[in-house]
């Protein structure tokens, strides 16, 4: 006799990591920080181990004290998850149920899929435009009166495009007030437009937005699983009920904590990366690869049919990279040297050809 168990679960597939790499290989296929931990934030979690044998603050008030004076908004707006996957999986929850809309622009990132379906919501896949930016004119026409949730990703990933400051201004002012409108910046940090969309001022514009952070990406700490939700009160409290108790560590919380006492020295590191990006834009553009400008630590390499082959390459080269076949290529930035050796092992297209 089989188990009673979900039947919609079938459907729903496991969550693809970024492939391992071998020793000495570039692992650019997870968005990581490729810089070691600052010293004060190893500083940080050393300070926290004896006291591993009890059961972190779920209110964290240390950091979430540190992110409300940060931003200016009050404490009771800020939810915390391990990690922003988690805490986008809790505004799904506190959101959507059974048979209730969720829509995202794709390709964007590869937990909204399963989240959505996780919980019962019915996922609403909205095509990027030609130039793998968000399509926003063909994302409210797709609003129903079964909306409850629109993920805007911004920067996006994979594509590393954005929405401009106006047009998601804009966009938010276009959608019903209620219908969460969710900015998931996990990129932010990379993003050098000249007028960058700022999540949290339309937060604080609109009543229907709330906007995703993580510590994961700009702030190095992936392995720790720390992010934080700003959304109005109503959904925060929400938010703190659907939260798995006790899912961020104390050490996840203190790390957080330096790191934003830390930002100086972050920041420096941030822009290398930014540097790297661009320099890996450059390279490969010039090297007749359809790559797209990317506002995050990341590139895209708009190959389709190619997607494959190129992978291979990259492996052969010592590189790790993150591919979708049929789709195409996503490339972290990571150190100089590892983009000395994505441009080594994808040479210019028409040598690769003749
Ligand atoms: C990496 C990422 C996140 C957050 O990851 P966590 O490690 O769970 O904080 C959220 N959104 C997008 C689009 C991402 O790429």
């Amino acid at each position: 006799m089989t188990l009673h168990q979900r039947p919609s679960l079938q459907d729903v597939p496991a969550y693809k990591q970024g492939k391992p790499a071998a020793a000495g290989a570039s692992k650019l296929s997870s968005n990581e920080s490729p810089h070691a931990p600052l010293p004060s934030v190893l500083d940080s979690i050393q300070d926290g181990l004896a006291n591993i044998h009890r059961y972190p603050s779920i209110a964290a008030p240390e950091l979430t004290g540190a992110l409300s004076a940060q931003f200016g908004i009050p404490a009771e707006h800020i939810t915390l998850g391990a990690g922003s996957v988690e805490v986008a999986a809790q505004i799904i929850h506190a959101v959507a149920a059974e048979g209730d809309e969720v829509m995202y622009a794709w390709r964007s990132f590869e937990a909204y899929p399963s989240l959505v379906r996780i919980a019962g919501a019915t996922p609403v896949e909205v095509p990027l435009d030609a130039e793998c930016r968000h399509d926003l004119p063909a994302m409210l026409d797709a609003i129903t009166e079964k909306t409850r949730l629109i993920f805007i990703c911004n920067p996006n990933n994979p594509t590393g495009t954005v929405v401009q400051a106006e047009a998601l201004d804009a966009f938010i002012n276009a959608v019903p007030r209620n219908v969460l409108v969710v900015v998931d910046e996990a990129y932010v940090h990379f993003d050098r437009s000249a007028v960058r969309a700022d999540g949290i001022e339309l937060f604080r514009k609109y009543p229907h937005v709330a906007v995703l952070h993580t510590f994961s990406k700009a702030y190095g700490l992936a392995g720790l699983r720390v992010g934080y939700a700003i959304s109005p009160l109503d959904v925060a409290a929400n938010l703190r009920k659907v939260a798995v108790p006790f899912g961020v560590t104390d050490l996840a919380q203190r790390a957080a904590v330096a790191s934003l006492a830390a930002i100086d020295e972050l920041s420096v590191r941030i822009e290398e990366v930014v540097a790297q990006r661009e320099r890996m834009h450059e390279g490969l553009a010039a090297a007749g690869y359809p790559v797209v400008k990317s506002q995050a630590n990341f590139v895209w390499v708009d190959a389709g049919e190619a997607t494959v082959e190129l992978e291979a390459k990259l492996a052969a080269g010592g590189v790790v990279v993150r591919a979708f076949p049929g789709d195409g290529l996503r490339i972290s930035s990571g150190t100089a040297e590892d983009v000395d050796r994505v441009l080594a092992a994808l040479p210019a297209v028409q040598e690769a050809t003749a």
